[in-house]
């Protein structure tokens, strides 16, 4: 028997391995730590997946930070039952409560302030994710189908239920096309909102299949030979007045002259960000082509198999096209830090802006259909096809490096190195078993 005071408060981070960790305290305890958050370590930061600490971190045995609750994250789902989660998202401060230059939550806030500051931009973004329930032994039923859905009953309606009272303004739930697929979308927000409301739709997911005795697994391929799980993020833009400014019905794909600025940065350094939204090993057997996962960098309008795409714009009445329409970036998944993922992609677009690039060409094809030549008049390159060669891609960018505090740079190669070094021998199989096992 669980009683009323069977519940904690815990304080959650999300770090370079996009694992969500923090400590929890009873709930009387809660004002004290609202003001003062609970204690943390910075090389907490450079834990692998595989809880094995990248040694040359920059911290090793030394220092101490606070993870600082922000209020606004404040969660607690009665819908799951006893002991209900009870949580808020942090930042992580030093001891004097100042921000600490490593917290992802910080970097992006930080780059959303400049896009503003600079081109007058405020983003209004949401994650759509993917994920495979391993485990629950379901009779086989077609993709995207009524019975699909119907034979995860109450799965589905449960954790629109459990997401809708934990605040993420859920829209749509559906059975996706891999085996035991399923994808969820929230409502847009603003780009910190959009990165919490990431995180906490994979913990709830987590519990909420955990329940029916399974596993909800976001991670980017949970076989090698089947479909991967996504994370597409949409991006729209408005104005400092709140007018939607991604929207130009006379420019190529509709796209204002800003968005199509910022399409361009984000292709132009796409091949460097990518170690930071599509962040582990298995993350290269998803981006391959002819897996709707985008192996190319380049712009595509309603092109699933473009990094970036030009999402599809309604004409019906009532739909009012400048509200509707959005960039989808399509190269992230799971294992990237939400909040590290979006802050580059963002980055990378007001790198565009800030050298008045031009809008790229519009792929309208599968661009691994078109000749080589063909494809580079068009701008479309292949993404760096393994973690290697992404974090080489990063390592030699000068805007990642201008922009990425350099102690969280080299934290970040450091992990990212020791994941390599842990998984090196695995197969491909064997490899998909242990993140799915994680994500
Ligand atoms: N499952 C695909 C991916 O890995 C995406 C399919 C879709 O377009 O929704 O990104
Ligand atoms: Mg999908």
């Amino acid at each position: 028997m669980t009683a009323p005071q069977d519940e904690l408060v815990t304080i959650l981070t999300t770090d370079l391995v996009a694992i969500t960790r923090g400590r929890s305290f009873l709930p009387e305890a809660l004002d004290g730590h609202l003001a003062r958050g609970v204690g943390w370590v910075p090389a907490n930061l450079a834990l692998t997946p595989f809880d094995v600490i990248a040694e040359d971190n920059p911290w090793g045995s030394e220092g101490d930070l606070r993870l600082l609750p922000d209020p606004a994250t404040r969660m607690r789902v009665e819908g799951l039952g006893p002991t209900p989660p009870h949580t808020y998202l942090a930042d992580i401060v030093g001891l004097d409560g100042r921000p600490w230059e490593c917290c992802p939550r910080r970097l992006l806030v930080q780059t959303v302030a400049a896009l503003e500051r600079e081109a007058g931009l405020v983003p209004v973004v949401t994650f759509e994710q993917e994920f495979q329930v391993l485990g629950a032994g379901w009779p086989q039923a077609p993709a995207f189908s009524f019975a699909a859905q119907r034979r995860a009953d109450p799965f589905g309606p449960r954790l629109m239920a459990v997401l809708k009272e934990a605040g993420l303004e859920p829209e749509m739930f559906l059975p996706e096309y891999g085996t035991d697929q399923f994808e969820v979308t929230c409502r847009p927000t603003s780009a910190l909102a959009a990165a919490d409301r990431a995180v906490m739709l994979r913990l709830l997911t987590r519990e909420v299949a955990a329940r029916q005795g399974w596993r909800a697994s976001f991670a980017p391929k949970t076989a090698p030979a089947g479909v991967g799980n996504g994370v597409h993020i949409h991006l729209s833009f408005r104005d400092h007045s709140g007018q939607p400014a991604t929207y130009d019905p006379a420019r190529p794909g509709g796209l204002s002259e800003a968005a199509g600025r910022f399409a361009a940065g984000v292709v132009r350094h796409l091949p460097a960000i990518l170690a930071l939204t599509a962040s582990s090993p298995v993350s290269y057997l998803r981006l391959v082509p002819h897996h709707w996962s985008a192996a190319y960098a380049c712009l595509g309008l309603r092109n699933r198999e473009a990094a970036l795409r030009i999402c599809p714009i309604l004409s019906m009445p009532g739909a009012d096209p400048a509200k509707q329409a959005n960039l989808e970036f399509r190269a992230t998944d799971a294992t990237a830090n939400p909040y590290l993922a979006l802050a580059a992609i963002l980055c990378a677009g007001l790198e565009g802006l800030r050298a008045g690039l031009d809008q790229p060409s519009l792929v309208n094809t599968d661009p691994s259909a078109l000749g080589e030549e063909e494809r580079a008049s068009l701008g479309a390159h292949r993404l760096p096809a393994d973690l290697p060669a992404a974090l080489a891609a990063f390592r030699a960018d000068r805007v990642v490096a201008s922009w990425l505090p350099a102690t969280l740079r080299d934290c970040f190669l450091a992990v990212k190195e020791k994941e390599l070094a842990l998984t090196a021998d695995l197969p491909a199989e064997e490899l998909c078993r242990r993140y799915a096992a994680i994500y």
